[in-house]
C-alpha cells in the first residue's frame, strides 16, 4: 500500500482528491521540492525545506506549518512507504477557491501534498557520461523560484529526449543559464565555471554542495555565465541535480566535450560528492 502526504496527515494514496479548482492545478500557483533518499535517510533535507519556505515567501504563499513539522511529516511519509532509495516529492498550492487570478482571501488554506518514488542511482550515467543538446531558454524571469509552472522545462526536456539526449542545456541568446531540470558547469584550465545564482537559474542544493566540493579538491569556482561557444570549448562539462548528482556530459549536439571521455576533475568531484552522502555507497 502506498501512502501520500495530505496537508498534515499521512493517508492512503488513493484517498486524496484534488479539486479541479485547486490553484496549483489551474494556475500552477504553488511551489515544490524533491529530496533524495539514500537507505531510508533524506539527504540535505533541511536545505530543501529552507528553499521551500524561501520559494513560498517569494510568491507570498503562507505555509501553515513550521519547518520542523514539515520535516517530521516527510520523515513519516518515508517510513510509511518503507522507502529505501528514491526521492520524496512535495508541493504546496495557494489553495482551492473559485477561479480568479487575484490571491484568495487569507482564510483559504494552502494545499500540501507529497509522495515518494522508488529509484536507484544512475550509476551508468555517472560512469559513462551523457549527451546533451542546446535549447533556447524560454522560461520566465524568476527561475530562482521552484515554481510548479514547468512548461518551459517540459518543452525543453521533451526536445532533448526526442534528440536522444539526457538534458537540454538552456541558453538565453548566447548565454548558457542551466538545464531543464539541472544546473550546468564547465571545467577548463583547472577552474570550474557556472552561472551565478541569480533569477536566471535555480540555485540547486546539489550545486551548492558541488561548489563546496570543488573548493575542497582545489578546483577554483568562477560564478560567471558561459557562452554556448565557451561551453563547447570546455575540457569537461557536468550537470547536477538531486537525481543527476554529478553527471558528466561528453557530447553536446554532436560536439565531443574535451577528449569525449569523462575527465579527471569530474571524477574527483564525483568522489568528493559521494563522500558527503549520508551513507557509504560505492559505485
Ligand atoms: N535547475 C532546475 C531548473 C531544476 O529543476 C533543478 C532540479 O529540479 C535544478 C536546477 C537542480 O536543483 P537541485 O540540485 O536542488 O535538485
Amino acid at each position: 500500500m502506498a501512502y501520500s502526504l495530505w496537508n498534515d496527515q499521512i493517508v492512503e494514496e488513493g484517498s486524496i482528491t484534488v479539486s479541479p479548482e485547486d490553484r496549483g492545478y489551474q494556475f500552477g500557483d504553488g511551489i515544490y521540492e524533491v529530496v533524495k533518499v539514500y537507505n531510508g535517510q533524506m539527504f540535505t533535507a533541511q536545505e530543501h525545506i529552507d528553499r521551500f519556505y524561501a520559494s513560498a515567501e517569494k510568491i507570498r504563499l503562507v505555509i501553515p506549518y513550521t519547518k520542523d513539522v514539515l520535516h517530521k511529516l516527510l520523515h513519516d511519509l518515508i517510513e510509511a512507504n518503507k522507502l529505501d532509495n528514491g526521492h520524496v516529492y512535495f508541493q504546496i498550492t495557494r489553495g482551492t477557491v473559485s477561479r480568479n487570478h487575484v490571491f484568495p482571501d487569507a482564510s483559504v488554506p494552502a494545499v500540501l501534498t507529497g509522495n515518494v518514488k522508488v529509484g536507484e542511482r544512475s550509476i551508468e550515467n555517472f560512469q559513462n557520461g551523457v549527451k546533451a543538446t542546446f535549447v533556447e531558454d524560454i522560461r520566465w524571469l524568476r527561475c530562482d523560484i521552484k515554481s510548479l509552472n514547468l512548461l518551459g522545462a517540459v518543452l525543453a526536456k521533451q526536445e532533448a529526449s526526442e534528440k536522444g539526449c539526457y538534458e537540454a542545456i538552456l541558453h538565453r541568446g548566447d548565454t548558457v543559464t542551466e538545464c531543464s531540470s539541472a544546473n550546468v558547469y564547465g571545467i577548463k584550465g583547472g577552474k570550474l565555471y557556472t552561472h551565478p545564482a541569480n533569477n536566471f537559474i535555480l540555485n540547486g542544493i546539489t550545486r551548492q554542495i558541488i561548489l563546496k566540493c570543488a573548493t575542497e579538491i582545489g578546483l577554483p569556482v568562477i560564478e560567471e555565465a558561459m557562452t554556448k561557444g565557451d561551453l563547447l570549448k570546455m575540457d569537461e562539462v557536468i550537470v547536477s541535480s538531486v537525481s543527476s548528482e554529478v553527471t558528466p556530459v561528453i557530447d553536446v549536439d554532436g560536439h565531443a566535450i574535451g577528449t569525449g571521455a569523462v575527465g579527471e576533475w569530474t571524477r574527483k568531484l564525483q568522489e568528493a560528492f559521494e563522500a558527503k552522502l549520508p551513507i557509504s555507497i560505492k559505485s
